[in-house]
């Protein structure tokens, strides 16, 4: 699922790496290469140019952030614009105050509807629901079967034509439908409705038929995503012929690059309501722009430690350490123990440290600290005396007994963080000597 796009903005991304600041010409830079990207995604040009002028513009008035390098910001702005270009929130189904609530479905021959009849009535059934599926597809032969026998696999009833009824009228079964879901208590009613291989005036006008017989609470437009830009078109004569409140798109495990994804939305004004993956039942679920935005990055747990990162570092504490590591002062105890704090309110993802330059380095330093250690190692730097901390090389046998006593701790316990302290000095002087550790506090620096 859109691993062409995935491809090429990971690439993008990749050559911010190690920049400290970002120009305008870099600004520009990746904006077109983000446009490229998004093109060769097969995504709708008006589209395009409102998502790389949101981009750019956010990019150019970007404060200069102490927790985030320029990668991760520019990673942050695309997460963020992806979301919004994907629908922002997740749009759950609207329930009818009085049941039964009728969901209408509506879309091409080969969409996917019936499939996705069953898995929303699995899925349905799954919250609780006593949903009924309606069989009001009377154009394709087998129509009518295919949903029994979907609707078989997924434990949910389906209300169909009696056989032998001659063609049958779609419009009499789905009002029909709504009187038989009153009667046994179905709180949910989905219509299955006929479509055409392609836009069809005669199909759009059943359709608003049915639609305007049930006044159906959600018309869900159902569209093959593989189909990319004819997707965006046949999702607008839907929108002119039917009308529909939402979008259910299906086939998006085959769907390499995510245009119809990503321009639909922002073309019909409709949000995605549901994604489905794969020919199974359970391949189904809401659309979640936010994951679905992170899927395309490619990055979920960079976003993730992106955020931590924003909420662990206060910005002054950044600051003292962003200074800490520019200044031409040593690196003190004092420092040291304030270091080992802010890897420790980390938490868990100082365990993903390990894959970030810089901060590998730094954890393996340190150690791993757990509270105990921490409140020890404290103990210990808080019974030195100033001038100790400030420098530890004067730190000799009679003061370390001293400090030991002073904290409680055992004299192996202050050589074990003397010499510590001097593997993490060592290795601070080196990336001063070196221009700084990239992206402090690490990420993909
Ligand atoms: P309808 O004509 O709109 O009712 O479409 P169908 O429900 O009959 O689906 C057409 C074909 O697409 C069938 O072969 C389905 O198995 C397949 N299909 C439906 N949804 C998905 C999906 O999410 N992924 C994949 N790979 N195939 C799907």
């Amino acid at each position: 699922m859109f691993e062409t796009l995935s491809d090429r903005l990971t690439s993008v991304f990749s050559s911010l790496r190690g920049k400290g600041r970002l120009s305008e010409e870099d600004i520009n830079a990746t904006a077109r290469e983000i446009r490229l990207a998004l093109l060769e995604a097969d995504v709708a040009l008006p589209v395009v140019r409102s998502f790389i002028a949101q981009v750019k513009e956010r990019a150019q008035g970007a404060e200069v952030s102490k927790a985030l390098n320029p990668a991760q910001q520019v990673i942050k702005i695309v997460n963020e614009e992806l979301v919004e270009i994907l629908g922002g929130e997740t749009r759950e189904i609207r329930f009818a105050k009085t049941p039964p609530t009728v969901i209408m479905l509506a879309g091409l021959q080969g969409a996917g509807k019936t499939t996705l009849a069953g898995k929303l009535g699995r899925w349905l059934a799954a919250e609780r629901n006593t949903p009924l599926l309606v069989a009001a597809d009377l154009q394709r032969p087998n129509a009518v079967t295919q949903l029994q026998v979907v609707g078989e696999r997924a434990g949910v009833p389906v209300f169909a034509p009696e056989p032998g009824n001659g063609v049958g009228d779609p419009v009499a079964v789905a009002r029909a439908s709504i009187e038989q879901a009153r009667r046994n208590n179905h709180n949910v009613v989905v219509i299955d409705t006929a479509g055409r291989l392609g836009v069809d005036s005669e199909m759009m006008q059943q359709a608003a038929d049915i639609r305007d017989a049930v006044q159906p609470d959600e018309i869900l437009f159902v569209v093959d995503a593989m189909i990319g830009q004819d997707a965006v078109n046949t999702a607008q004569a839907f929108l002119d012929g039917v009308g529909y409140d939402a979008v259910a798109l299906t086939k998006l495990d085959g769907d390499a690059r995510g245009g119809a994804a990503l321009s639909i939305r922002h073309i019909t004004g409709r949000p995605i309501m549901f994604a489905s993956t794969g020919e199974k039942l359970e391949d189904f679920d809401l659309f979640h722009p936010d994951r679905m935005a992170s899927r395309i990055l490619d990055m979920g747990d960079v976003l993730t430690l992106i955020e931590q990162a924003q909420r662990t570092f206060e910005e002054d504490e950044v600051a003292k350490m962003a200074s800490t590591l520019a200044s031409d002062d040593d690196f003190t105890l004092d420092d040291f123990l304030q270091q080992m704090a802010m890897v420790r309110r980390l938490g868990p993802i100082s365990n993903l440290l390990g894959m970030m330059p810089g901060m590998g380095q730094m954890r393996d330093q340190i150690g791993n600290v757990d509270e105990k250690d921490l409140d020890r190692i404290a103990a210990i730097i808080q019974s030195m005396t100033p001038e100790e901390r400030r420098t530890p090389k004067i730190i000799n046998g009679s003061r370390r007994l001293r400090i030991a006593n002073g904290s409680g701790t055992q004299v192996s316990d202050v050589n074990g963080l003397v010499t510590r302290f001097f593997e993490a000095q060592k290795m601070m002087r080196q990336v001063k000597a070196g221009g700084g550790m990239p992206g402090m506090p690490g990420m993909p620096g």
